[in-house]
């Protein structure tokens, strides 16, 4: 008999109609003999809801009177589904995060979890009972509810599946898996089976939108083995889980697009000590990340910068950089928008080498233009013109041999 956590998102519970197949879900599980604990997120489009009310009611609305709005969306998911299951005799039992024991700190609309006690599930569990528990929400030493940012529901989970050792956490959503690229990008994406923790964090931080990225940490953390899955159609999606030989063979797991980035560049910088602190400082100071950046060797002890921020930041940072180079007497500041980033992921890449050569020869052969370079263990990344991004993406997913191989096709060569 396994225990398996199984989470369903706002889509999935959107209707009643939907709550009565999450319920056939459970109760085909609960069946099946496993030890089911489910979570919920609230109403798809629900949490919208109340934040927009919150703010109907006054333009800054406190944290925590916020936490205790936000926190019902969930207790209306549970409490349906429960009944829906009781409806049908079988035995399960609603509970909210403070039930069953989810304390964290006091950050108010992005609590961090301290701890789970779980005390009331695991009685539950014991009286073969299916708790049936609030996603998002927890309390703080004080009692007062507290919720774990948005999409915390996965967090949830995850956090309860640690608490409990459970066999399996699947997160129940839209999607029936984790992609190697962005289907409406790359037609040829296929479903990765399995998947590092290391390499979702990168996927998730680069723009795969299929887990909330603190979940991923936590499960990585605790070992969950984490299943991503669709709560619409029955077949495999994928286990999110300890890196392994199987995915140290190959090189790349996936390859991401991202045009979220603008990239701001100081011609004419005087090439001295220091220099480099008195621009990032202040950009720091605004709590503008800065993502790539690259010095390129100057002349008559001129030097030029480049450096990347988020598009969304780029008024706040664009003042301070002119300022800033005003002060370090630069010759000028240009900005670019139409940029975008492409990335090749992969925990196979400490272990094979040429992705880096193969990944700029393709991008060439296309006749891309490769603006910045950054590289980390796992990931390289080319920052290029945004109009190309969906060329370049294509043509590195199918050189990397990432492509589907379509029934009766066979691979060239
Ligand atoms: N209902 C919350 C949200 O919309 C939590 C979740 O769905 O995970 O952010
Ligand atoms: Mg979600």
């Amino acid at each position: 008999m396994a225990l398996i956590v199984q989470k369903y998102g706002g889509t999935s519970v959107g209707t009643i109609e939907r709550i009565h197949r999450v319920a056939d879900r459970v109760a085909q599980a609960h069946r099946a003999g496993d030890q089911v604990v489910v979570v919920l997120s609230a109403m798809s489009g629900e949490t919208d809801r109340l934040v927009k009310l919150a703010h109907e009611a006054t333009p800054m609305p406190d944290e925590r009177e916020m936490d205790m709005l936000l926190s019902t969306g969930e207790r209306v998911t549970i409490a349906l589904l429960a009944m829906d299951l009781r409806g049908r005799g079988i035995n399960a039992r609603s509970f909210t995060g403070r039930q069953v024991g989810i304390i964290t700190d006091s950050a108010h609309t992005k609590a961090r979890i301290a701890r789970v006690t779980a005390d009331r599930l695991r009685e539950a569990l014991a009286q073969g009972i299916i708790p049936v528990v609030a996603g998002f929400q927890g309390i703080n030493a004080q009692s007062d509810v507290t919720t774990l940012g948005r999409g915390g529901s996965d967090l949830s989970a995850v956090a309860l599946a640690a608490a409990l050792k459970a066999d399996r956490c699947i997160i129940f959503t839209d999607v029936d898996g984790v992609y190697t690229a962005d289907p409406n990008v790359v037609p040829a994406a296929r479903r990765i089976d399995k998947i590092a923790y290391e390499e979702m964090l990168e996927m998730a931080s680069l723009g795969a939108k299929v887990l909330q990225t603190r979940s991923v940490e936590f499960a990585a953390k605790f070992n969950v083995p984490v299943e991503v899955n669709s709560s619409f159609k029955e077949g495999k999606g994928t286990l999110v889980t300890r890196e392994d030989a199987d995915m140290e063979a190959v090189a790349v797991a996936g390859v991401t697009g991202d045009r979220n980035q603008a990239k701001i560049t100081i011609v004419g910088v005087p090439d001295k000590p220091g220099i480099a602190a008195r621009i990032f400082g202040p950009v720091a100071q605004a709590h503008v990340n800065v993502d790539m950046i690259i010095q390129n060797m100057g002349q008559d002890s001129l030097t030029d910068l480049s450096f990347t921020v988020p598009r969304a930041d780029l008024r706040k940072a664009t003042p301070i950089i002119q300022s800033v180079a005003k002060d370090i007497e630069a010759k000028s500041v240009s900005i670019t928008e139409a940029i975008a980033k492409v990335s090749l992921i992969g925990v196979g890449m400490r272990s094979h080498s040429g992705v880096a050569a193969k990944m700029f020869e393709v991008l060439s052969r296309e006749g891309i233009n490769i603006l910045m370079i950054s590289t980390s263990e796992i990931k390289i990344s080319c920052v290029i013109d945004e109009k190309y991004l969906e060329l370049a993406m294509r043509s590195l997913h199918s050189a990397f041999g990432l492509d589907q191989v379509s029934q009766g096709d066979h691979p060239a060569k």
